[in-house]
């Protein structure tokens, strides 16, 4: 943190800047300029008033100069991480490819969807069990009946399991099916969710809240990191934007900037994104040309039927064009095609 005094600071108002700051524990240097006087500390300063120190007499300005996330930053740790779900990467290197319906309706609607994540080279399901819905009159979701069938689907298929928890008293039961747990925009700041899937021991997929800055973003990831949890996936999902022709605004430039921010991988969700079926291939190519570490897409095999988001569902139709995407595209940045194509 940097104190940045006005130039009529006096020498004992910077006097008393340097008392209050080493009262609470944290070294203060003082540079004298010609025009003003910079007071730089070092030390742990999170327990230091940034605004209170702001009102003291000659301050002009207090600046951070390292984030407030630790655990997430990228700061202490260079490197960025993979994290692995049911032995699936997400990370550098790779383009890892999560399709499957918005909701868990049926057994044959879900398995029907897990096959065509597959021919698209998905190599895991999403699915939600548990569903945050703006209106209280739609589909919530099968609940535990959806988890069960989560997991005959991926008994039957092989893919691992990312699926919702939209509430703090579900954790351990959505966490004792599931392989990763999502925590949807609507939650981003539910701290209290945020800990408890920090404490669940499975990895999270945790989208960016709709009017998140990346600084709340990273915060909500730092939530779970303190829980223990570093296995935390972050997915852009788009913005609220003053455009109304899109359901939300895909902010592609999140998906860099979180990557310089943070170590945590990044992925997009262009089906949440656009929130229409046309958009989601261009905006798949544009998450990958901008670096994502995967693509979350939504399929459903009779959209038209759907019990949610069907407008936005690729069909069968679009897999062979999303399985090329998926096979040419990652290898123009230098990373691996998605595993074991099927179409
Ligand atoms: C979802 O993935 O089904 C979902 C509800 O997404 P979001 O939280 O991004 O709206
Ligand atoms: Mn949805």
């Amino acid at each position: 943190m940097v104190i940045v005094m006005g130039p009529e600071a006096t020498s004992e108002d910077v006097a008393s800047i340097v008392g209050v700051v080493r009262s609470a524990g944290v070294d203060a240097f003082v540079s004298k300029g010609v025009q003003r006087t910079i007071v730089g500390l070092v030390g742990d300063v999170t327990q230091l008033d940034a605004a209170g120190l702001r009102g003291m007499a000659g301050v002009r300005d207090v600046m951070r100069i390292s984030s407030p996330y630790k655990l997430v930053s990228r700061e202490n740790h260079p490197e960025r991480s993979t994290v692995h779900v049911g032995g699936v990467p997400i990370g550098p290197g790779t383009v890892t490819l999560i399709a499957g319906p918005c909701a868990v309706e049926t057994r044959e609607q879900t398995l029907e969807a897990a096959r065509m994540a597959q021919a698209a080279g998905a190599t895991l399901l999403r699915g939600g069990a548990y569903k945050p819905r703006t209106s209280p009159y739609a589909f919530q979701g099968l609940g535990e009946q959806g988890l069960r069938i989560l997991a005959e689907v991926r008994e039957e298929t092989g893919l691992p399991i990312v699926t919702e928890v939209v509430d703090a008293h579900d954790v351990p039961l959505v966490a004792s099916y599931a392989d990763m747990l999502q925590v949807g925009t609507r939650n981003a700041q539910n701290f209290g969710l945020l800990q408890a899937v920090g404490a669940a021991g499975r990895p999270v997929l945790l989208k960016r809240g709709m009017s998140a800055t990346m600084e709340e973003w990273l915060m909500a990831a730092e939530y779970i990191a303190q829980r223990g949890n570093l296995d935390v996936v972050l997915c852009e999902r788009g913005i609220r934007t003053f455009e109304t022709a899109t359901r939300n605004t895909l902010d592609v430039a999140a998906v860099p900037v979180a990557q310089r921010l943070s170590h945590l991988p990044v992925i997009v969700d262009p089906s949440h994104s656009g929130g229409r079926r046309d958009l989601v291939l261009p905006l798949s190519r544009a998450a990958i040309a901008a670096g994502a570490d995967g693509i979350i897409i939504d399929v459903h095999p009779r959209p038209e039927q759907a019990l949610c988001d069907g407008p936005q569902a690729l069909v069968d139709t679009d897999l062979g064009e999303l399985a090329q995407v998926m096979r040419d595209f990652p290898p123009l940045l230098g990373k691996a095609a998605a595993a074991a194509l099927a179409v």
